[in-house]
C-alpha cells in the first residue's frame, strides 16, 4: 500500500526521522487515504518528545502541550505533531486522568478507538498492526482490542462508532455493537457540546439512515429521547429514509427529524438541551413549525403571507425541507408562484412598506404601540393587494386606523 503524503507532511517526518526520532502520519488521514478519499487534514504521531519537536521547526505553537500537541506551521498550513503517548485512566468516561509519553508506536496506536483510526504510514510505509486496512475492505468499525473496556474509558467512542458508521457506510463490528449496548447509559457523562458535534456530523453524512443504530443501541434514550419516542411510534424507518433521501442541509435534517414528535415535544427543549446557538434553534423551530403550513394549491395572497410569516431568508430552505418530508408531491407550481412574487419584489413585510414608523408619527400619531399596529394592519392590506404598497395609498388608511 502507497500513499501519496503531501510534501510538508512528508518534509515534517523526514525531518523528525533525520533528527533521529520516528514519525508517521496517523489516524483520520491514513484511514482515508486507504479509502481513497481525500483527507481533511494530516495529524502526525512522533517518538519525539515536545520540547524535541519545538527545536526542530522554526514556527511552532504550543496548542496541546500538555497532551504531547505541537502545531507546526509551514506556509499558510499548520500541521499538528503528537509525541507517541499512552492514556492513563478514565475515571470519568471522558478524560484521562493523566497521559505518558512513550517511544512505542504500537503503545500509541493501541490507545486510538477504532482499528480504522489506528493505521499509521511514515517512510517505512504502512503500520497496521490491528488490521484497519482489512476491516475497511469489509467495511467494517471494530474497536482497538476489548471493546467493554474501550468503552468504558471514553464512552464518546460509542458515538463515535455510529458516526463513522454513517459516515463511510460501514457496519459495526458484532462485539462492538454489543459492547456499545451495554454501555450505551455511560454516554449521560458526555457533554452535550461532544454530543451535538457527533449528532451533526451523523446527521451531514453520506448515511444518516444510519441514525437507526442509535435505536438499535439504546443509545437515543439516554441523550436524545426524541428518537426513542418517533421509534415507539413506530415510524423511525420513514424518518430515517427521509433523512436519508434529503439534502445535506444540517437544519433541515434536524427539522426533519425533530418533526416527526412535534404533536408531544417543543423541538426547542431539545435544542437547548444539545446547546444549539440561536441562529439553529431559531431556524430549525421555524421550519418544524410550518410543516403543516398550506403550501400546495395555494393563489398569491396566502403565499405572501406565508413569506411573510416564514420570514423570506427562510424561503429557500423551507422548500427544501417541504420537498423532503413529502417527496412524493410536485413543489413546482408552488416555487413558480414564490419566485414570480419575489422577482416582482411584491411586499412581503412589515420593511417592505412604502411607509414606516416615522412615516406615521409625521401623521401625528405617538410613538409607542399603535405604531405597531397600524404598521400590521397596513401590511395585511398589502399582502392581499400589493398595487396598495405606496405611500399615497397607505398614509390615508394609517390615519383612518389611528383614528385621528
Ligand atoms: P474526523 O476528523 O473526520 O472526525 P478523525 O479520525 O480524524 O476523524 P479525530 O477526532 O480528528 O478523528 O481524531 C484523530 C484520531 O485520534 C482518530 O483517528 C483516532 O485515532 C484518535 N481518537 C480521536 N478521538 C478518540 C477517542 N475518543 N478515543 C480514542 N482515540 C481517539
Ligand atoms: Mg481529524
Amino acid at each position: 500500500m502507497i500513499i501519496e503524503l503531501p510534501d510538508n507532511v512528508r518534509n515534517i517526518i523526514t525531518r523528525l526521522n533525520t533528527a533521529g526520532y520516528e514519525a508517521y502520519a496517523v489516524g483520520g488521514c491514513v484511514r482515508d487515504s486507504v479509502l481513497g478519499r481525500e483527507p481533511q487534514d494530516w495529524d502526525i504521531t512522533t517518538s519525539a518528545l515536545p520540547e524535541e519537536v519545538k527545536a526542530l521547526f522554526n514556527r511552532t505553537v504550543d496548542t496541546g502541550i500538555k497532551h504531547g500537541t505541537v502545531t507546526v506551521l509551514l506556509g499558510r498550513e499548520s500541521y499538528e505533531v503528537t509525541t507517541y503517548r499512552i492514556d492513563g485512566k478514565y475515571s470519568d468516561s471522558r478524560h484521562p486522568d493523566s497521559v505518558s509519553f512513550t517511544r512505542s508506536l504500537v503503545e500509541d496506536l493501541k490507545r486510538r478507538d477504532f482499528t480504522i483510526n489506528a493505521m499509521a504510514y511514515g517512510n517505512d510505509g504502512l503500520v497496521d498492526m490491528f488490521d484497519g486496512a482489512g476491516d475497511i475492505e469489509k467495511g467494517v468499525i471494530r474497536c482497538v482490542g476489548n471493546a467493554e473496556a474501550r468503552f468504558g474509558e471514553d464512552a464518546l467512542r460509542i458515538l463515535r462508532a455510529v458516526r463513522f458508521s454513517a459516515q463511510l457506510g460501514f457496519d459495526i463490528e458484532r462485539e462492538t455493537m454489543a459492547a456499545a449496548a451495554k454501555l450505551a447509559p455511560r454516554l449521560a457523562d458526555i457533554s452535550a457540546e461532544r454530543v451535538h458535534a457527533e449528532l451533526n456530523k451523523l446527521l451531514l453524512s453520506d448515511h444518516p439512515e444510519r441514525l437507526i443504530t442509535l435505536h438499535e443501541l439504546g443509545i437515543d434514550r439516554v441523550i436524545m429521547p426524541e428518537i426513542n419516542e418517533i421509534a415507539e411510534k413506530g415510524e423511525l424507518p420513514r424518518v430515517c429514509s427521509l433523512i436519508g433521501r434529503s439534502p445535506a442541509n444540517i437544519c433541515l435534517r434536524w427539522a426533519l427529524l425533530l418533526a416527526a414528535v412535534r404533536r408531544s415535544r417543543d423541538p426547542k427543549e431539545a435544542l437547548r438541551r444539545l446547546k444549539f446557538d440561536n441562529n439553529g434553534t431559531y431556524t430549525i423551530c421555524s421550519l418544524v413549525r410550518l410543516t403543516d403550513a398550506p403550501l400546495l394549491g395555494i393563489g398569491e395572497q396566502s403565499m405572501r403571507r406565508l413569506i411573510n410569516n416564514a420570514g423570506r431568508d427562510l424561503m429557500e430552505l423551507f422548500f427544501m425541507y417541504r420537498m423532503a418530508a413529502d417527496p412524493d408531491s410536485d413543489y413546482n407550481a408552488a416555487y413558480e408562484l414564490y419566485n414570480g412574487i419575489i422577482e416582482r419584489g411584491d411586499c412581503t413585510g412589515i420593511d417592505m412598506l412604502a411607509v414606516n414608523g416615522r412615516d406615521l408619527m409625521e401623521l401625528g400619531i405617538p410613538a409607542g404601540k399603535d405604531i405597531g399596529r397600524i404598521l400590521s394592519e397596513l401590511l395585511d392590506r398589502v399582502l392581499d393587494d400589493p398595487a396598495l404598497n405606496t405611500r399615497e395609498s397607505l398614509l390615508p388608511i394609517a390615519k383612518e386606523a389611528s383614528g385621528l
